[in-house]
């Protein structure tokens, strides 16, 4: 476990929530608190107006309920949630989550580290998140339709283009954002981009699908290039089978890694001569029918493990991008020694503090979700501009606008968290995206 210092310590302990029922609000918190207190204290601008502390609480949390009739006429109840975190410097931001795990603590961790995750990007994104308890889970389309309608008709008179815009986040892809966004529309009488993700029929931005795995992949780039090494030749383990997990697979593919394994909830995909792009496709198709990964097609040359991780693998870069807390400290030894180089986080706070402080003490780079898997928010605030404008991109001019983004974030991150020849990215990208929330909070006054 940590040891917290002073100030941390007195800041968690004056926290305005429960801690007991939030442990992974506790947890993001603590990690930005333990980056950020001392830049706060040293700004007599940041300490008077309390930035972190208003932070903590968000603006708004709107809870419903949702009910909906299931196929055989049944009602079903489910909640739903929008945790808007901050506006201060854009409309509210962030993904839509539907998995039985989510609560009210799960919420507002992701939107806290949202809050963070878009003033990294550089672009007048606000941070929310939000979702519900439903499980999508062997529910047939014509009941997915409906939940999203349910849903959307609560959630509808809190969003809009200028005010709070969700996109999708866990099992919220672009099926779900059809239907949502065919409710919002209908409701709001208006045609506008109130959510992305959307279709590229509908408004949606080429590259949007693509993104968040790309953007990881394009920032582990720049850290290797820091170690005057790259994605060639190296064994990259990929937790995960959905959008981010696959997405990065292919981009490290095509920079001459070998993926050797992906996974899901009951094993891992491994192939030690590394996954080709036709294996990874198979995956994604397996995944849009709601079907397991655990009967390869023999060509693949890949085997499924049951109740194997990726990290057995010995990879060299780790790219954790399933769900929060997925990685615990066991497995980071497992990957320290394995000799791991980089872990780069797909999903959202993946480590648990246990793991996180094995690679700090180990000097493994580690960097953390808001930094490196910005890429996909970041491709949703160029669709709301696309959607602004009237007019949009083709997908080589938004890759590259993702490519300079991601740059971007590198150089904000390693301007705050540079030591010598080593960039602490935790710290960095925690610093970074504190000092412009701070500076536009305290610009705006007591709010
Ligand atoms: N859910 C994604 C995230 O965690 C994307 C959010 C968005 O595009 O608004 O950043």
């Amino acid at each position: 476990m940590n040891r917290r210092d002073a100030l941390t310590h007195a800041f968690l302990s004056d926290l305005p929530f429960d801690t007991d029922s939030h442990p992974n609000l506790v947890q993001a918190v603590e990690d930005i608190a333990r980056a950020v207190l001392t830049v706060e204290k040293n700004n007599a601008d940041f300490a008077a107006a309390r930035v972190l502390r208003r932070l903590v609480d968000p603006d708004q949390i709107v809870s419903f309920r949702v009910a909906w009739e299931d196929a055989n006429g049944e009602v079903q109840v489910n909640r739903g949630w929008r945790v808007q975190g901050s506006q201060a410097i854009g409309p509210y931001k962030g993904g839509l989550r539907f998995h039985p795990s989510v609560n009210e603590d799960i919420l507002r961790f992701l939107a806290f580290e949202q809050c963070f995750k878009n003033a990294l990007t550089g672009l007048p994104l606000g941070g929310a998140k939000g979702g519900s308890d439903f499980d999508p889970t062997g529910r047939s389309e014509a009941e997915i339709m409906r939940f999203c309608q349910a849903f959307m008709r609560k959630l509808a008179p809190f969003i809009g283009p200028d005010r709070d815009v969700p996109a999708g986040d866990i099992n919220v892809g672009p099926r779900e954002i059809g239907y949502l966004f065919g409710a919002w529309r209908e409701q709001a009488g208006i045609y506008g981009g109130a959510l992305t993700g959307k279709g590229l029929s509908y408004g949606g931005s080429e590259m949007r699908v693509e993104a968040t795995g790309f953007g990881v992949v394009y920032f582990t780039q720049h850290a290797l290039a820091e170690q005057n090494t790259s994605f060639d030749g190296k064994r990259v383990a990929i937790s995960g089978k959905g959008n981010v997990a696959t997405h990065a697979a292919i981009k490290a593919i095509d920079l001459g890694a070998r993926v050797v394994a992906l996974s899901d909830t009951s094993g891992a995909l491994i192939c030690e001569d590394g996954l080709s792009h036709d294996a990874v496709q198979w995956v994604q198709a397996q995944k849009a029918q709601g079907a397991g990964i655990d009967t390869p097609p023999a060509a693949y040359c890949a085997t499924f493990k049951p109740g194997a991780t990726p990290w057995d693998t010995e990879p060299d870069i780790a790219l954790p991008c399933a769900t929060q807390n997925e990685l615990d400290g066991d497995m980071a030894q497992t990957l320290i020694d394995g000799g791991c180089l980089c872990l780069a986080e797909g999903a959202n706070m993946p480590l648990t503090d246990d793991a996180a402080t094995a690679l700090r003490e180990a000097d493994i780079l580690h960097i953390p979700g808001k930094a490196a898997n910005a890429g996909g928010v970041a491709v949703s605030g160029l669709e709301m501009s696309q959607n602004s404008h009237r007019r949009f991109m083709d997908a080589d001019t938004v890759d590259s606008a993702l490519q300079s983004i991601m740059t971007d974030i590198h150089t904000r991150v390693a301007e705050e968290g540079r030591n010598g020849d080593r960039i602490d990215y935790v710290t960095g990208a925690n610093i970074a995206g504190y000092r412009r929330l701070a500076k536009a909070i305290v610009a705006q006054g007591i709010l």
